[in-house]
Parts: C-alpha cells; sequence; structure tokens
C-alpha cells in the first residue's frame, strides 16, 4: 500500500456542544468525519477528513442488501490534565482487519488508519466531555459501495471514522444487572461470523434483546449454537466467573468475538496473581457451582461499561443470585485499574495507553 496523506476540508461554522451531563450514547455526533475509498483498481486512496454529512450511495449499492460490512468501536478519553488518551486501539486495527478477512473485504493498512484516528480526534478535541467517565466515542467501520446485485464481494468500499461524544455508563456508581441465558436464539455457531465485528451479528442478536428485556432483564447469556450447553458471551461483552478461587472465562472458540477489554483483563488477572483459565464452561457446571456456593462472582467486559456486573442469571426457572446481587471484589478492583488507566489516573504497566 504506497504511502498516503489526508486531505483536509474543515468546516467553517462547528456545531454547538452538549451538555457532557446528559449525553447519551451514540447519538450526537462531532464535526467532521474520515473517509478513504477503495476500488479494485486503485486500492485504498483518496484519504480524508470532511464535514460530517449524509453519504450519497446507490440504492443498489452492495451494502444494502447482502451486509457485506465490518466495524470497530474504541474510546478517546481526557486526563485531568487535558492529555488525549486511546486505550491500545491497535487491537481494535488488527481485529478490524481479522474481520474484513472474513468478510473478504480488503485489508486497511493499520497503522495508516490509526493516523487518521488520532488526526481526527485531535481535530475534534473541544468535542471530548471533561465529567468524570465521558468519553469520545470512536467508530471506524467499512462499507461494501459496490452498485451490483449480484452475491459476491465488493469492488468498491468505503473506510469511514465517525465519533460521537458520549455519557458515563455508570451515573450511580458501577452497579450489578439481571442477565437471562437465552436457550431458544443463538449469537453465532462455528464457522460463521461470530469472531468478527460485523452489522449482521447484531442484526440477529436484537430479536432475544428484546424478548428478554420485556422480562426485565438487561442482556442475555448466549449459550454455543450447536448444544445451547457452553457459555459464549454475555449481551456484546465477554464473560467471566470466578468459581471457587479461580477466574474462567470462554476460551476462543471461532464463535466468539475476541474484546480488547477481555484480553486487558485476562493480562491483568496474571499480573495479580490471580489464577484465570481460559476454558470451556458449561451451564451445568454453573449451575453446580451455584449450589455449591463457589459461584464467587460473575461479570462481563466491554469497552462501553469497562466491567459489568451480573447480580443475576436467570436458566429456565431457576435464578443464581451471585455474590448477594452485589458488585464484586475482583469486578471492582478490575473496573477501577482499568478506568484508571485510561484517564491516566493510575499507571500503566503495560503501555496500553497511545
Ligand atoms: N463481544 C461482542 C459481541 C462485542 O460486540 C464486544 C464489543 N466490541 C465485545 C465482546 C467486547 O469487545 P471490546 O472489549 O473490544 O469492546
Amino acid at each position: 500500500m504506497e504511502e498516503q496523506s489526508i486531505q483536509m476540508n474543515l468546516c467553517s461554522t462547528r456545531k454547538e456542544k452538549p451538555d457532557s451531563d446528559q449525553l447519551e450514547f451514540g447519538k450526537i455526533f462531532t464535526d467532521h468525519m474520515f473517509i478513504m475509498d477503495y476500488s479494485d483498481e486503485k486500492g485504498w486512496h483518496d484519504a480524508r477528513i470532511t464535514p460530517y454529512e449524509p453519504l450519497r450511495l446507490d440504492p443498489s449499492a452492495m451494502i444494502f442488501h447482502y451486509g457485506q460490512s465490518v466495524f470497530e468501536g474504541l474510546k478517546a478519553y481526557l486526563t485531568s490534565e487535558g492529555k488525549v488518551q486511546l486505550f491500545r486501539p491497535e487491537k481494535n486495527m488488527q481485529r478490524l482487519n481479522r474481520s474484513n478477512n472474513r468478510l473478504c473485504i480488503p485489508p486497511i493498512d493499520e497503522e495508516f488508519a490509526l493516523q487518521a484516528i488520532k488526526q481526527l480526534v485531535a481535530v475534534e478535541k473541544d468535542w471530548i466531555p471533561r465529567a468524570e467517565g465521558t468519553s469520545l466515542y470512536i467508530r471506524p467501520f467499512i462499507i461494501s459501495t459496490e452498485p451490483y446485485l449480484g452475491v459476491a464481494p465488493s469492488s468498491h468500499y468505503q473506510f469511514i471514522v465517525i465519533l460521537s461524544p458520549v455519557g458515563a455508563y455508570y451515573k450511580e456508581g458501577i452497579n450489578p444487572v439481571k442477565i437471562a441465558v437465552e436457550n431458544q436464539y443463538v449469537r453465532a455457531v462455528l464457522g460463521g461470523t461470530g469472531e468478527a465485528k460485523t452489522g449482521g451479528n447484531y442484526a440477529s442478536s436484537l430479536k432475544a434483546q428484546e424478548m428478554v428485556a420485556d422480562q426485565g432483564f438487561a442482556q442475555v447469556l448466549w449459550l454455543d449454537g450447536v448444544e445451547k450447553k457452553y457459555i459464549e458471551e454475555v449481551g456484546s461483552m465477554n464473560v467471566f466467573f470466578k468459581i471457587n478461587g479461580e477466574v474462567v472465562t470462554p476460551a476462543l472458540n471461532g464463535s466468539i468475538l475476541e474484546g480488547v477489554t477481555r484480553n486487558s483483563v485476562i493480562k491483568l488477572l496474571k499480573h495479580w496473581n490471580v489464577p484465570i483459565v481460559e476454558r470451556k464452561i458449561s451451564m451445568e457446571e454453573l449451575a453446580k457451582a451455584n449450589k455449591d456456593g463457589t459461584l464467587e462472582e460473575a461479570f462481563g467486559a466491554g469497552t462501553a461499561a469497562v466491567i459489568s456486573p451480573i447480580g443475576q442469571l436467570t436458566w429456565n426457572d431457576e435464578d443464581f443470585v451471585i455474590n448477594h446481587g452485589k458488585t464484586g471484589k475482583i469486578a471492582k478492583r478490575l473496573y477501577d485499574t482499568l478506568t484508571g488507566i485510561q484517564y491516566g489516573k493510575e499507571s500503566d504497566p503495560f503501555d496500553w495507553i497511545v
């Protein structure tokens, strides 16, 4: 891929910034976006930062029909000294290329894409909210744009990055949620697209989420797509359990998305000499641990919430109340350490901050 420069076309007027106490997730976007085009003839080209505006796409553009697209999600954090920090962004660029590979989308130059993100965030620095726990969400994505109705990989794409100021996930401190084990629908199957970050995975997850939301659950716990026996993920987060002193998370098996937070949690636990294993874990094993009193903690891990403790898990008609429905010690320590690193309040032993 040849060296590219980024053309700058900045707005003459700027939108009014929102009040940082009232931010919702993903509803407001900054003044500019990054775009780069791909064609089979030219490769990735015409990298530019331009005003945020609607796209013009042909109604036959392939993205509208067969869903060939990928995306990422990360955040820019403002420290108390006014420094802008990204958390392990190279991991998101690597995952974007793994998703590209699965969806037959041509690879991007990871270093150049990260450079583009940094440049866009620098242009929009004033949009990073200041209030505790807030951040600027970064959404890089690639869509297939060739006007063609054949089922085949597109010959044209756009790589776009948009930014959205987001509020604190926990407004009244980290709090546990109720989760329903999903026995009917599955998120992914071995050989499918579960380990890629592609829109279809999220479209197919909506039905289960909608059904349990009506019964007062925050999310579903996804089981494997073949036997519906082994635990995979929780909502759109990776999942961890502490059983009898040992932390366990489902091993990456081809249908689980490898989270950046998951990877960071495992590294921190090892660093603290807390036993952590990646292996298969079945609902039966969990039910037994619950009965024995050895199921000590359960929590999800992902960029949005960082750590989301599970206070109750409902499987068929059985309710497992975990740690008396309270946030566990490991979950709290992980949350404090990860957010401390992200906001520049804690030392960064692994050089995760960019
Ligand atoms: N699983 C799924 C299905 C997700 O969408 C996400 C969010 N990207 C995660 C896990 C957690 O990944 P990360 O820690 O990189 O945000």
